[in-house]
């Protein structure tokens, strides 16, 4: 499938997990890629050449997305690289997990920080672009905890809710312009991320799942897919669930 030919996509946090899925995913419909991490090392530099492998231009970038400065600098890099940019996927994510009584000030503010801001900070600096070319969409990651809440992750269900509003706001904004702006909220996704959590409660997760099994990076990036790709050209402002049915 050649869904994304000729499109320019950006992936931050892309060098694992989910991120990692959906960079394969539009490589494979035809995307060239800039990905973004944190860090940088040899198994980013063998991701980039495994996503070229495909047939795409692809690059891997050192970018904290939580920079605000940073975030407009890497633009520039990846429009400089690749002359334009059509998706922008704010993948990026961090959990500090713990209950209120405990959660210290540097866990709220690091989990804000680097879940939300970064979705403020890579839009505002990709919207000229979007702006100029008058098209583009964004896909922000969310989460099924931004819409039900969860115990132990209220900074995280704060930022995931906060992704919400700010999607629903600029798809409002920029939709004159045909931009579109949608969040995909997955529910337990079997990632590095969730395999932090003990087995007790992994077993409590999959069971409260009607589909009884978490899901997979690539059923997130089958949807990121659909979002990016004209398929979905008349839809924004949305959030789609990617839960195995968790939240109804
Ligand atoms: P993951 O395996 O932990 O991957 C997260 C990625 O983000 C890593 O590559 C990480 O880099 C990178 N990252 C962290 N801080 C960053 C920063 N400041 N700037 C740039 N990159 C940064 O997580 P995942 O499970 O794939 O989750 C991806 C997204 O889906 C997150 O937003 C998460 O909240 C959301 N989500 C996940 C689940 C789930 O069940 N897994 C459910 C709902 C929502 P390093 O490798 O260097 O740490």
């Amino acid at each position: 499938m050649d869904l994304l030919k000729n499109k320019v996509a950006v992936i931050t946090g892309a060098s694992r997990g989910i991120g990692k899925s959906i960079a394969q995913t539009f490589a494979q419909n035809g995307a060239d890629i800039a990905v973004t991490d944190i860090v940088v090392n040899e198994n980013t530099e063998a991701f980039e050449n495994e996503l070229k492998s495909l047939g795409v231009r692809a690059k891997v970038y050192q970018s904290d997305a939580s920079d605000f400065n940073g975030c407009e600098e890497l633009i520039n890099k990846v429009v400089a690289d690749f002359g334009r940019i059509d998706i922008l996927v704010n993948n990026a994510g961090i959990t500090k997990d713990t209950l209120m009584l405990r959660m210290t000030e540097q866990n709220w503010d690091d989990v804000l920080r680097i879940n939300l801001k970064s979705v403020f900070n890579m839009t505002k600096a990709a919207q000229k672009i979007f702006l100029q070319q008058r098209s583009g969409s964004i896909i922000n990651m969310s989460s099924v905890v931004g819409v039900k809440g969860n115990a132990g992750q209220a900074n995280y269900s704060a930022s995931k809710a906060g992704i919400i509003g700010f999607t629903k706001s600029i798809a409002i904004e920029f939709g004159s312009r045909n931009i579109r702006s949608n969040a995909i909220a997955p529910g337990f996704i079997e990632t590095a991320m969730t395999a932090s959590l003990n087995e007790k409660a992994i077993q409590q997760w999959r069971e409260s799942i009607p589909l009884k099994r978490g899901g997979s990076p690539q059923d997130v990036a089958n949807l990121a897919l659909f979002l990016a790709s004209d398929l979905s050209s008349y839809i924004t402002g949305q959030v789609i669930h990617v839960d195995g049915g968790m939240v109804t």
